[in-house]
């Protein structure tokens, strides 16, 4: 898309002064918040808190009128200032409040000034005589009166412009280099400035929720609900599970588990995903939230998916050979197909064509399945498992069984990640989307089967976890029984929350996060903030 051709926004469409507040921090926040992601931070959470507070009529003080709507249409901003005081003459000071943390120095910051500059030109514009500004720092109990000058009007005019500007830029604003303002910007979680920059992330950037986790619902017959806040979990009228819903980044729902609506609801009011699956890992659809970020961007993923991305689809496929490669070397005894498939990772990097690519990682993923069998521990194979082919539903044995059910919750998992960075699921770059099936989320999976998915199962079954009595075979086909899923969820948890040094960022990650880093690689070379994508390839 090029400027010529991008939508502005409409004369119309107001600004937030907040956005403006996040245009003078960082343009590229700006971006990002008009974009629609939702971003996490101590600050925001205590702000939001606040915000509880001064909307409480019961609270307030009858001189002081909190929270206060404000408008200028002549500027074209809207905003809400956290109080306004009414003094004995009528005239008015705004104030707002800021939730520095303690060990900070309470200080009124640009973006403040041009804040409180933009509520008190909005007052004004609306006939109200304003007469002073002050910042109220919550948590050092401090009052800080701000007097503000004919510059500061406008530089606020000049900010105001200057958003727009950003808004309607028909690409990201590049990220800030090494600047001390990503160490405190709640925003660096979703923007990834040292990511964007793809080398070695010296001083690491602290993202939000590292705390929370996606839920697995797999009790056949279960039925989970929310109540104050907790999600329960009942079964033959017990509850067999509780826990808190801010804890919560997703739900995957496996096979026969109901939902009750309105914790289907509190989930999208939330903007989480929740990913359904059958009894054999088998993804049967998810939902989406209504107001998923980065809607411009996801028009360009489409744009891109039907041109065609060569260089993304080389990276999905040059990173899925070197891991499985890398699998079997640390794991198995088959030297010379290690060797085959490195010369195959090489020529895949240079592939000119999509059916050439496609060529070679079918003939690296036949090298890797021949010598799978040789990962099998001599404990295991004792134990009546073995792995011929591989075969996808029906499974024809137990490896592919659990193999098939590890590749649905990867993929479910991986479908959350791209829904979270606002991208399609169904517009893709290696796979097809003729075949109606999520294809950047099966892009993205590819790096990850081996380190993850085959990982897991082989660790399930060469430590003894699963069993053949896990399964069941029924006319040469095979399926997991209850307790098999269970093993193998845990074991996938295990893992996913397991941390790695990224390859190409050289920063602890676990797992999950890396799903969502590389799905906002993606989203980075779709909205032009990015040069390239760099697949995961473990050492
Ligand atoms: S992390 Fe840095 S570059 Fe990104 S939005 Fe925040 S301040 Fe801007």
């Amino acid at each position: 898309m090029t400027a010529d051709n991008a939508r502005p926004s409409r004369v119309g469409d107001p600004l937030p002064i907040s956005l403006v507040a996040h245009q003078v921090f960082c343009p590229r926040r700006a971006w990002i918040e008009a974009a629609g992601e939702r971003t996490d931070s101590y600050q925001m959470a205590v702000g939001t808190a606040l915000h509880g507070s001064t909307d409480d009529p019961a609270t307030a003080r009858p001189s002081n009128l909190r929270p206060v709507d404000v408008v200028d249409e002549d500027l074209g901003i809207v905003g809400r200032c956290d109080t306004v005081e009414v003094g004995p003459g009528g005239a008015l000071t705004v104030v707002e409040y800021k939730a520095t943390p303690v060990r900070r120095e309470p200080e009124v910051t640009e973006p403040l000034r041009i804040q409180l500059a933009l509520q008190v030109a909005a007052l004004r514009s609306m006939g109200h005589s304003v007469d002073g500004q002050a910042v109220y720092f919550v948590n050092h109990r401090l009052r800080v009166p701000v007097v503000l000058g004919a510059d500061d009007v406008e530089a606020a005019r000049l900010a105001v412009a200057a958003t727009r500007a950003t808004v309607d830029a028909p690409t990201a604003p590049a990220p800030l280099e090494d600047d001390p303002r990503c160490r405190s910007c709640s925003h660096a979680g979703v923007c990834l400035p040292e990511e964007r920059a793809e080398a070695p992330v010296g001083r690491r950037i602290v993202v939000a929720d590292p705390d929370s986790q996606v839920v697995h619902l797999a009790t056949a017959g279960s039925r989970a609900s929310i109540r104050a806040g907790r999600i329960l979990v009942h079964a033959g009228g017990e509850e067999i599970a509780s826990l808190p819903i801010e804890r919560v980044q997703g739900l995957v729902v496996h096979g026969n588990v109901d939902l009750s609506g309105a914790l289907i609801r509190e989930i999208l009011w939330r903007s989480l995903t929740i990913v359904w699956c059958t009894g054999t890992g088998r993804v049967v659809g998810w939902c989406v939230p209504g107001s998923g970020p980065n809607g411009a961007a996801r028009v360009q993923q489409h744009v891109a998916s039907v041109a065609g991305r060569l260089d993304l689809a080389r990276e999905f496929v040059g990173a899925k050979i070197a891991n499985q490669a890398t699998l079997l070397r640390r794991n198995g005894d088959a030297a010379n197909a290690v060797a085959v498939m490195r010369q195959l990772q090489r020529r895949a990097a240079a592939a000119q064509t999509m059916t050439e690519l496609l060529g070679l990682e079918g003939e690296a993923a036949a090298n890797y399945f021949a010598a799978f069998p040789t990962m099998l521990s001599a404990r295991s194979r004792a134990l009546g498992f073995e792995f011929r082919v591989r075969s996808g539903r029906p499974a024809g044995d137990a490896i592919n069984a659990a193999l098939n059910y590890v590749y649905g919750i990867l993929l479910g998992d991986v479908i959350r990640a791209v829904v979270a960075c606002g991208l399609d699921p169904h517009a893709g770059y290696l796979h097809s989307a003729n075949r109606n099936k999520p294809a950047l989320a099966l892009d993205l999976c590819e790096e990850l089967r081996a380190p993850v998915a085959d990982s897991v199962v082989l660790g399930a079954i060469n430590n003894g976890e699963l069993a053949p009595g896990d399964f069941t075979s029924v006319l040469g086909t095979t399926r997991l029984r209850e307790n098999g899923r269970k093993v193998l969820i845990a074991a996938y948890e295990r893992r996913v929350q397991g941390t790695f040094r990224h390859p190409v960022f050289d920063y602890q990650v676990t797992w999950r996060r890396a799903m969502e880093v590389q799905a906002r690689m993606v989203l980075g070379v779709l909205d032009g903030s990015q040069a390239r994508y760099a697949g995961i390839r473990v050492r």
